[in-house]
């Protein structure tokens, strides 16, 4: 019997993903043969634990999950250090940096992100980094490791970027994250909520918000300065933490379309497209792809492995004939940062204001746990409502505990059209060592409710 076979483009979390179910359905199913390529040469690596390994929790090495030979013997075509270079979908073959063609019947591209390089002078000069895979972890905590390393530049002040400051400080390294907008943690956060976040980092981190940017690193051949506005900062390491951008060179060579986000226009099966048409045996998922915002009903990108995951269930699924779909998301987003869990899903009043989204916001601070109970942490909740429906939008949350299991709850309430009188309405349960009897959120929604 002739098997079919599946090639996968990337062996970051979204192909590995694929990988594993298909691996794990494949019984009963038409028989498949798997190939994976990718560029790196360890098998599994998990990026997202960078930035504790960087704070010294654990080894870089650590972060290894798989080595290739955990697929090979699972019957996988599994290869590292290697480089698609091109994708002929007429004739239905990938070509390799051999120049080896390897055909398929189904293609997954999942090409994932590179760090973004500002187009300033200076961003190859030595001492400059990006934290993108084990590579570059590597490399990182080197410099920070370095004797002369004292002084650094993190330029970007999103997630990865305040991570890396708070590893910096802890090994006493003098930080400095510039942040082109007037507020840090920008793509998830609103004004009011980032502040206490660079209140809780700023005995530790100096930041420069707003305008003015930075316009070179100056050096040769290692990073010495960087200019910040005329302003001349020494440094001794320079962090590139200014966002990600979707790999889409070999797609877009091949014909396949890429949207105004820049990731890949794919449709709810995941489907590539070309011309006018999706095409029926060519899927894409992960950092590389454009989804659409289930609030706003816009492209964007989501750029996650939890995105990842429910996107390699759907690709899967659909490769092994279980008809399955892509709903728009709404990227509930979760980070610890210098001991604050901070947490976001729908959308900020930012992306409201830009989308012409009348909202009604309510703010509440109270503790995880009953006034009295010991151990109890305060805990920070800004729920959006759409003004007329006074349905859930947007959630932003910032307390020592309990963040990611109460992010995960909201994400489910605006998934159902949840409103605010809805949360002050429905039950929750309550132990003093556990919960407050009236929890933030509900305070949070009768202060957007008291907006009128
Ligand atoms: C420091 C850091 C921390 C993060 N923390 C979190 C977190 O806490 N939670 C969360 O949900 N997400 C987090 N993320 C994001 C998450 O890591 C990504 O969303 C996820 O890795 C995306 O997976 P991907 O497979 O789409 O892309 P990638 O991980 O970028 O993998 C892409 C793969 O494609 C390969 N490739 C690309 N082009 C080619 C080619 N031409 N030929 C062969 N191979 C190719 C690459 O070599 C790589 O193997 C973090 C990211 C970083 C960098």
């Amino acid at each position: 019997m002739v098997k079919r076979r599946v090639v996968i483009i990337g062996g970051g979390a979204a192909g590995i993903d694929v990988l594993e179910l298909l691996l794990r359905g494949q019984e009963g199913a038409e028989e498949t043969e798997i190939t994976l390529i990718k560029k790196e040469t360890e098998g599994f690596f998990s990026s997202c634990g960078l930035p504790f390994a960087l704070e010294g929790i654990y080894g870089i090495k650590d972060l290894v999950l798989f080595e290739p030979n955990f697929y090979i013997d699972k019957g996988v075509d599994f290869r590292t250090g290697t480089e698609v270079t091109s994708i002929d979908l007429e004739n239905s073959y990938v070509r390799v940096d051999t120049g080896e063609e390897i055909s398929y019947d189904y293609l997954v591209i999942a090409t994932g992100s590179k760090p973004f390089i500002p187009l300033i002078e200076g961003t190859n000069l030595d001492g400059v980094f990006t934290l993108w895979g084990r590579e570059d972890g590597e490399r990182l905590k080197a410099a920070m490791d370095a004797k002369d390393t004292s002084n650094a530049v993190i330029i970007g002040g999103g997630i990865i970027g305040l991570q890396a400051a708070v590893a910096f400080s802890k090994n006493s390294i003098k930080t400095t994250v510039v942040e082109m907008f007037s507020y840090l943690l920008p793509a998830i956060l609103d004004d009011d909520m980032a502040s206490i976040v660079q209140k809780r980092l700023r005995k530790d981190v100096t930041f420069i918000l707003g305008k003015p940017v930075v316009s070179a690193i100056k050096g040769e051949p290692r990073a010495d300065s960087v200019i910040v506005g005329g302003e001349e900062i020494s440094v001794d390491l320079v962090l590139l933490s200014a966002g990600m951008r979707p790999n889409v060179a070999i797609s877009k060579k091949a014909g396949i379309e890429v949207g105004v986000s820049g990731g890949i226009v794919v449709d709810q099966s995941l489907r590539v497209k070309k011309g006018n048409s999706y095409l029926n045996n060519v899927y894409a998922l992960g950092d590389c792809i454009e989804v659409t915002d289930a609030v706003t009903n816009r492209p964007r990108l989501s750029q996650l492995a939890s995105t990842a995951l429910i996107q390699a269930r759907v690709v899967s699924n659909n490769l092994l004939g279980i008809s399955s779909s892509y709903k728009p998301c709404l990227s509930p987003t979760v980070a610890v940062i210098s001991g604050l869990q901070v947490g976001s899903v729908g959308v900020i009043s930012e992306t409201a204001r830009r989308y012409r989204i009348k909202i009604k916001a309510g703010t509440a601070i109270k503790y995880t746990k009953a006034r009295f109970f010991p151990g109890r942490k305060r805990i920070i909740a800004k729920l959006i409502f759409e003004e007329d429906t006074e349905k859930l939008i947007g959630a932003q949350l910032i307390s020592g505990e309990t963040v990611a299991e109460r992010i995960n709850e909201l994400t489910l309430a605006i998934k159902a059209g949840i409103t605010a009188t809805d949360i002050c309405m429905r039950e929750r349960c309550f132990e003093p060592s556990l919960t407050m009897v009236e929890d933030v959120i509900v305070d949070a929604a009768l202060k957007a409710l008291k907006q009128g």
